[in-house]
């Protein structure tokens, strides 16, 4: 086992910065997500440390060792792609045996660490089939099963879960979450979803453009986003953004005035973007003048979705139990002032001070 360190780690295909400065380390026994909208460059860094992808600048280290010239298959990582990639022509039990095989294991000790790998994955009774005779989910515990076969330093995992339906995915997400505690193996795990990196990281590293936006352990990142790009990114669906000026003790919108929290005393007077949670909202007597332009019902909640004056809409949500407004009514949306975030009109950046 060992921590993998990007150290100022770039990666350039001529003009396009696919990762950008990227400093980062995984400790020792930790998953780690990578989570980004498509093409913020998370697949790049990740097939860096595979070995699969030259870097162009820094330093790129694995363990003690620095890696950057070193060959794939002597960084002692093992890769799972979302295609599986397993060899069509192979039982499952010569799948999964195959690392063993190509270090040159002898057969005996290779079938008893196959078997142990795939019965640790739940597949002893299928070591016989074809990954045509198997399901989506059985073929990803396959290519699990030959990931932790050989007991490599570093686990690198390229969404692995995007092949599967609803159903199985958090099945196997709950899977890999259990075995990677289990193993204790350093664990580099690559997503867009969300809820797959708040569920499965001890901490998530959320990237941008090429660019770290913010690393920090899930309900950090929720509560404590360092921009407005994490902030709307996070939570499903995201934090709502208010434009506001402070003027005195006031936050003026163009649907009206919310008094200054204690939480935020600090801003300085100007512009201002708020941030405000679909949770910190609800509609009441008093706030934010609006229309609704939308009425979600998902079961247990409802997303209400409102129109402020000045063009802004913001997502409210409400449990089953209240009462549900109309289409095209006016409402006032009530801000809960103790969890108002604060954000740099020009940047985007958090105000510190704020929460
Ligand atoms: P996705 O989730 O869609 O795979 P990603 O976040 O993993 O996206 P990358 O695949 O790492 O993103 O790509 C990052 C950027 O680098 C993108 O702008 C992409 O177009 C660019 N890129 C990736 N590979 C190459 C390549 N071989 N040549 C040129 N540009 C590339």
């Amino acid at each position: 086992m060992a921590r993998v360190h990007f150290a100022n780690v770039s990666k350039r295909y001529g003009d396009v910065a696919a990762v950008d400065d990227l400093s980062l380390e995984v400790a020792d026994g930790e998953l780690l997500v990578l989570l980004g909208p498509s093409g913020c460059g998370k697949t790049t860094a990740l097939r860096m440390v595979a070995g699969l992808e030259e870097v162009t600048e820094g330093s790129l280290m694995i363990g003690d060792d620095l890696v950057n010239d070193v060959d794939p298959k002597d960084r002692d990582v093992a890769m799972v792609f979302q295609s599986y990639a397993l060899y069509p022509h192979m039982s499952v039990a010569k799948n999964i045996e195959f690392p063993l095989r190509q270090r040159k294991i002898e057969t005996a000790e290779r079938k008893q660490r196959a078997l142990e790998a795939a019965t640790t994955l739940g597949l002893e009774d299928l070591m016989d089939r074809k990954p045509g005779q198997l399901s989506g989910g059985q073929r990803q515990r396959v290519a699990l099963a030959r990931a932790i076969v050989r007991d490599p330093r570093v686990f690198l995992m390229d969404e692995p879960l995007s092949n599967l339906d609803a159903k199985l995915r958090v099945q196997t997400r709950g899977d890999i979450v259990a075995l990677q505690r289990r193993l204790g193996t350093t664990t580099l795990y690559v997503t867009h979803d969300q809820v797959e990196a708040m569920t499965m990281g001890h901490r998530i590293a959320v990237m941008q453009g090429g660019r770290l936006q913010q690393v920090a352990a899930p309900q950090d990142l929720y509560e404590r986003p360092a921009n407005t790009f994490v902030a709307t990114f996070l939570g499903s669906p995201g934090m709502n953004l208010i434009p506001a000026r402070r003027q005195g003790d006031e936050l003026v919108t163009p649907s009206g005035s919310l008094v200054v929290p204690a939480e935020l005393s600090g801003i300085a007077p100007g512009e201002v973007t708020l941030g405000a949670r679909p949770e910190s909202l609800s509609l009441g007597t008093e706030g934010l003048r609006a229309t609704v332009s939308l009425v979600e019902m998902l079961g247990a909640e409802t997303q209400v979705h409102c129109k402020l004056e000045g063009g802004t809409t913001l997502v409210v949500r409400q449990g089953h139990d209240q009462v549900r407004p109309d289409l095209g009514h006016s409402v006032l949306v009530s801000v809960d002032p103790s969890s108002l975030h604060a954000f740099d009109a020009a940047t985007g950046d958090r105000i510190e001070g704020s929460q």
